[in-house]
């Protein structure tokens, strides 16, 4: 069958034909993958930024499909269900997972980046970490279903903590900014946004945020996506005394942060990272009406799979890529 390969060389993908077939085993299903988003994690991937375990790689986590096999001790009819995949797999037994703080697990395997990835025509996965999607989710949502339940997991952890309201930043919207957004608007929650790139600042505002004022502070929350220093600064620099930042973004750079005005200004900084198990995902999928497509800017067939992650920097949205029907 066919899968999307990196090589030891930086920016190639190979599309290779005789990749191992799947079987799935005890507690598996066999999925037949129709779409892989690309994310900035994969970028790194694909730019020599983070390094795989092993070449070549089969790259991919943002993923769903149709469940067409089931392994042993797997319910049959689960067969024919369109589901997303949770690419983050914790091991269940230790303090963090037993505490329901997956994320923190030590032994978490993550498809596409401990693990082989997802974007090849067929994965087998564990049932449990598969989630069947209501109709009311379309294709172009379904393949924003992880990124989106990073967002929504993000402002989850914030909610128990805080009474939150239009008082809101969000730095940078690239297609994980995008999605707070589209979580935040859900929320009945009008998000200002800074984004020194024109197409991804009107892709927020088109998907329900405003832009921020030039020199507008005083925000209770940030949220701060991109990783960078001059994101962390800003973010730090427009919270009001009290407030609360939050860091998506990661970039494994230092940066420079103005620690006193993180004192004066008595500020909490804090780390969000993917979300819990089985709680996120479960939320997530029975939520009504995700609306999380509308981020979706690129959509490219798996054999110019090179071509997506090469543009995929550029374009303000999320890329994908679609698998099978002749793509
Ligand atoms: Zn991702
Ligand atoms: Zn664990």
């Amino acid at each position: 069958m066919r899968a999307v390969l990196l090589d030891a060389e930086p920016r190639r993908l190979r599309v290779v034909g005789d990749w191992p077939e799947p079987e799935p085993r005890t507690g598996e299903v066999l999925v037949q993958v129709r779409g892989v988003g690309i994310c900035g994690s994969d970028l790194a991937l694909f730019t020599d930024q983070r390094q795989p375990p092993e070449f070549p790689w089969l790259v991919g986590h943002e993923t769903f499909g149709e469940v067409i096999a089931t392994g042993a001790g797997v319910d049959r009819h689960r067969t024919g269900q369109r589901v997303v995949i949770e690419p983050n797999i914790p091991c269940l037994a230790c303090g963090a997972c037993r505490s329901g703080r997956t994320s923190r697990c030590p032994r978490r395997r993550s498809l596409g980046f401990t693990e082989p990835g997802t974007l090849a025509e067929r994965i087998a996965v564990p049932a449990r970490f598969t989630w069947a999607l209501p109709d009311s989710w379309a294709d172009t949502d379904a393949v924003c279903a992880e990124p989106l339940i990073v967002a929504r997991a993000a402002i989850r952890r914030v909610a128990g903590t805080r009474v939150f309201d239009d008082s809101t930043l969000v730095v940078g919207t690239g297609s994980q900014g995008a999605l707070l957004c589209v979580a935040l608007a859900g929320h009945g929650i009008t998000p200002a946004v800074l984004e020194p790139h024109p197409g991804r600042r009107e892709l927020a505002v088109r998907l329900g945020a405003r832009p921020v004022l030039p020199n507008e502070t005083g925000f209770a929350l940030t949220f701060e996506t991109s990783g960078t220093g001059p994101g962390l600064r800003e973010a730090v620099s427009r919270t009001a005394a009290g407030g609360l930042v939050v860091l998506i973004g990661q970039s494994g750079q230092p940066v420079p942060l103005d620690t006193r005005t993180v004192v004066q200004r008595q500020l909490t900084l804090a780390g969000s990272l993917i979300y819990d198990h089985p709680e996120d995902f479960a939320a997530a999928v029975g939520s009504g009406k995700p609306g999380a497509g509308r981020v979706l800017a690129a959509c490219y067939p798996m054999e110019e799979a090179e071509a997506a992650f090469r543009a995929a920097r550029d374009v303000p949205g999320k890329t994908w890529i679609r698998v099978g029907s002749g793509g």
